[in-house]
């Protein structure tokens, strides 16, 4: 394993003076923290600057690493013999290092920040109606979450004390000897898991969990313009928090049932509107239904099967855009089947007068073609 130099690691020279081995450090554990960091190696590279920052601040380690480079903690003959230590295992105080820049309670991951701990997203699954969908809805959810313990308000006991391990300060520090000096080791305090507080009593509701259990139905306002797919969040309504962490929140994801006539695009609907032929020819006005009311369509003359026509701003409200959609009536000439003799008569008739018009012309003319 090819590791590093030291130096090289926190980009300081060889003559570095403490403060400036300090103040490097302190920029890499900033860049490279695993809690903040989003680069992909950062865990590795905060170790790797971690180990050598242990190793270049400590006076006598530092001078063994100068003589004799890795090989004084590599374990193969070196003045160390600690073969494989794993530096991930303790902390180097990092509250001391860095607390000042984050507002203390610095922490590494798995670490609760004052035993504070949001609760858990939940994601429900909803169907509504075209009509639901379209206008905007309420309706009543029937939800199975965590909730703060009524009987201790969260806090999973009664008659609250300061936690005599820890003094109220949630972890317990303790110093660890190794090679490379001394470390100020931190983990969270079991005796109150982190909160600094201990209770006389134990919330029996609860178990001392300061959650419980509950069945309740809540009423959730659905905005106009809602598809499927889409999702809407409930702020604080999914699963408790725990020792006064927030809420998670309530995702409801949709699913929109079709409508016997109406179909939809985005904020537009579509219908399909049947006219029969003496309509589409002669041209007529009709009654047609739109999402909210009944308009009246001049139909003109000669209207053809899937012409269409719009009707200005009668598709969805959309609440979250503010867009208003159109509606587009697409028409269907519905030829007749069933013909009265009377009917048939008028139709021979209509036949022996000159019906055509320059399409059918030119076709007339494309198949007689010689
Ligand atoms: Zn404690
Ligand atoms: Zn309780």
């Amino acid at each position: 394993m090819n590791k590093r130099d030291y130096y090289e690691v926190l980009g300081v020279s060889k003559t570095a003076t403490d403060d400036e081995i300090k103040s490097a450090f302190r920029k890499l554990a900033k860049k490279y923290h695993p809690d903040i960091s989003k680069e992909p190696d950062a865990e590795e590279k905060f170790k790797e600057a971690q180990e050598a920052y242990a190793v270049l601040s400590d006076p006598a380690k530092r001078k063994q690493y100068d003589q004799f480079g890795h090989a004084a903690f590599d374990g193969n003959g070196g003045a160390g013999g600690f073969g494989g230590f794993d530096f991930s295992g303790f902390d180097v105080d990092l509250d001391d290092i860095l607390g000042n820049m984050f507002g203390g309670g610095f922490g590494f991951s798995g670490r609760k920040k004052n035993g504070k701990t949001r609760g858990d997203d939940v994601l429900y699954h909803m169907d509504l109606t075209f009509e639901e969908a379209a206008f905007g809805c309420e309706k009543d959810v029937k939800i199975d979450t965590s909730i703060p313990c009524p009987d201790c308000d969260g806090k999973g006991g009664h008659d609250e004390a300061t936690c005599e391990v820890c003094h109220g300060s949630g972890t317990i520090t303790s110093e660890q000897h190794t090679i490379f000096g001394s470390f100020l080791s931190k983990t969270t305090c079991n005796a109150c898991g982190g909160t600094g507080r201990t209770f006389k009593r134990k919330c029996t509701t609860c178990g001392g969990r300061g959650t419980v259990r509950k069945n309740r139905t809540i009423t959730v306002k659905i905005p106009s313009g809602i598809d499927t797919g889409m999702r809407l969040r409930v702020s604080g309504k999914g699963e408790a928090g725990s020792n006064g962490g927030p809420n998670g929140d309530l995702y409801l994801e949709f699913r929109v049932k079709s409508h016997q006539f109406f179909q939809r695009e985005g904020d537009d609907i579509y219908l399909n509107v049947p006219i029969t032929i003496t309509d589409a020819v002669l041209g007529c006005k009709k009654d047609i239904r739109t999402l909210d009311s009944v308009v009246t369509l001049n139909i003109k003359a000669g209207t053809n099967t899937n012409d269409k026509q719009r009707i200005k701003c009668k598709g969805i409200k959309n609440a979250s855009t503010g867009r208003t959609g159109d509606m587009y009536i697409i028409f269907e000439v519905v030829l007749p089947t069933k013909l009265s003799r009377e009917q048939k008569n008028l139709f021979e008739k209509l036949s022996e007068t000159d019906l055509e018009d320059a399409t059918y012309e030119k076709f007339t003319k494309f198949v007689n073609k010689k």
